[in-house]
């Protein structure tokens, strides 16, 4: 991990620009994107939040996370469709 020496101010409402550098780099779109924010000892981390579906890549509303995965609605179903065809084929 790459720990660029960049300072910038927080502005009285708690906001933090973060760089264009970092920005293109992560392919973080203002006014679109969002970041997860996590305190972490001395440490502020942002992670990028991605929004679609590691299965299917769409956009989603309603999301679900399992081990760090988010999963969409639509999969999610034919996940359950899938558990409740399973067939025993053995003794
Ligand atoms: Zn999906």
């Amino acid at each position: 991990m790459k720990l660029s020496p960049v300072i910038r101010p927080v502005d009285n409402m708690g906001r933090v620009v973060i760089p264009n550098e970092i920005r293109k780099q992560m392919n973080l779109t203002g006014g679109k994107d969002s970041v997860e924010i996590f305190a972490q000892g001395d440490s502020i981390i942002l992670r990028k939040l991605q929004s679609t579906c590691a299965f299917c890549n769409s956009v989603n509303s309603k999301m679900f996370e399992y081990k760090g995965l988010r999963i969409c609605e639509k999969c999610l179903d034919e996940m359950n469709e899938l558990r409740d065809s399973a067939v025993t084929t053995f003794e």
